[in-house]
C-alpha cells in the first residue's frame, strides 16, 4: 500500500445531539450525530422494540433514513 493514497483510519470522537460523545473508528476525527444509543430507546433496549403500525417508517421519516 503506498502511503498517502488511502485515508489514515483512527480513532474518531463521535458527538451526539443529546451531548453524548463515544470513541469508534473512523477516517475522520471528528462525527456529529442527531441519536446515539444513549439517548434513544430503539437502542437502549429498556423498552422490546416491535414493528407494529410502521413506527420503523416513522421512525427512519423523522430521522431522515432511507433504505
Ligand atoms: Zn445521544
Amino acid at each position: 500500500m503506498k502511503k498517502g493514497i488511502h485515508p489514515k483510519y483512527g480513532k474518531a470522537i463521535v458527538k451526539c445531539a443529546c451531548g453524548e460523545t463515544f470513541e469508534t473508528g473512523s477516517t475522520v476525527k471528528e462525527l456529529r450525530v442527531e441519536i446515539c444509543s444513549k439517548c434513544h430507546p430503539f437502542f437502549t433496549g429498556k423498552q422490546k422494540f416491535v414493528d407494529t403500525g410502521g413506527r420503523v417508517e416513522r421512525f427512519k421519516k423523522k430521522y431522515g433514513i432511507e433504505d
